[in-house]
């Protein structure tokens, strides 16, 4: 019989790719979303690629009693993704209290049903936000770097509740996991079936650049180029979205597989190398054949200047690499963006 993983937020950008990664590699998938961010038709796309159609219930994470029967219907479980977490940093310096409260009830939730289910693989989709400006002595940054003081209540979700997860693994509860923390994920599947897909006006640089590019907006700003930085605009390290889904295939047999060697573990997910966002825009530019209207534009609050990861644990340890070139990403995140016009959706 297959593997069963339960899903948080499997409808939205990151889930999506990697209920697709799961499938492919012969396990069962359950979606919970409560399409607060995403769309249902998302599990059409992911039922196009992989001829398999996931299990979707619409649940919010923080409906115990909701939770609860999801994890009695679909038993036995395996493992949990969990992505499902409200996630636009400006929107969380306005509505702290939403953001405290959805993000950390729904991991407390999963957690607590999981030890009664006999459930005890979690993967936690954190960020590379919990480094906040790493020292340049640091850089690129490793697990081992010095978690920063966080710059938002969204950021501070990321940092609360990896310390949640460590502290219930640490108690002697049945359950082992491990912290993912990713780069900046870019792109969408090859198919052009599933993809980013942001509500309103984008705040990521890749998904405001696609619809810059084909017209929907008219220019791109890019927020500094003051920087200390070789060419002055912010430097990150922008991860493919598949090679990042397929991190959690390796994640979830390393801790079904009880190979994890402690019960909480920490990976950077990254490639491991820094890009400009001037660097980033010429290489779109170059792949794509499409020129970019773009200016110059003042710094965005609470930007960080430069960050990226050395990923040498997740290569070495759990034998994971991002495969895929910042052209192929670039390149797939644009054939999205057509898609979607073809589809008549922007
Ligand atoms: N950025 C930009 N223009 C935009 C959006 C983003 O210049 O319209 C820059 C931003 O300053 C940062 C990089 O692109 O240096 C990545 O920003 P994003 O919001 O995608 O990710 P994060 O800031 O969380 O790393």
């Amino acid at each position: 019989m297959k593997k069963r993983i339960l899903v948080t937020g499997g409808t939205g950008f990151i889930g999506s790719h990697t209920t697709v990664e799961l499938q492919e590699a012969g396990y069962d998938v359950v979606i919970v979303d409560n399409l607060s961010n995403s769309s249902a038709d998302v599990v059409d796309g992911i039922e196009a690629i992989t001829g398999q159609r996931p299990a979707f219930e619409k649940v919010d994470c923080t409906d115990y009693a909701a939770l609860e029967a999801v994890f009695k219907k679909y038993a036995p479980i395996e493992g949990i993704i969990h992505f499902a977490a409200s996630k636009a940093v400006g929107e969380s310096v306005l509505q702290p209290l939403k953001y405290y409260y959805n993000n950390t009830v729904s991991t407390i939730n999963l957690l607590r049903l999981m030890p009664e289910n006999g459930v005890k693989a979690f993967i936690f989709s954190s960020s590379c936000t919990v480094y906040g400006q790493p020292d340049p002595e640091n850089l690129p940054v490793t697990e081992e770097a010095p978690r920063k003081k966080a710059e938002s209540p969204y950021g501070n979700t990321k940092k609360i509740d990896e310390d949640i997860i460590t502290d219930f693994c640490h108690s002697g509860a049945p359950v082992s996991a491990i912290l993912l923390r990713y780069f900046n994920p870019i792109g969408a599947h090859p198919s052009a079936l599933i993809g980013e897909m942001p509500n309103g006006v984008p705040n990521n640089l890749i998904p405001y650049l696609t619809q810059t590019a084909i017209g929907i907006r008219e220019c791109l700003s890019v927020f500094g180029n003051d920087y200390n930085t070789p060419d002055g605009s912010c430097i990150r390290d922008y991860i493919y979205v598949v090679d990042l889904a397929k991190a959690h295939v390796a994640a979830m047999e390393r801790l079904i597989g009880g190979k994890n060697q402690e019960a909480v573990e920490v990976f950077n997910i990254g490639t491991g190398h820094g890009v400009s966002v001037l660097e980033l825009i010429h290489t779109f530019e170059k792949c794509t054949g499409v020129k970019l209207n773009y200016k110059i534009a003042g710094r965005r609050a609470g930007d960080i200047e430069k960050v990226w990861g050395n990923v040498d644990k997740a290569n070495n340890i759990m034998g994971w690499h991002a495969v895929h070139t910042l052209e192929e990403s670039l390149s797939s995140a644009w054939n999205w963006q057509k898609k979607l016009r073809e589809r008549g959706i922007m």
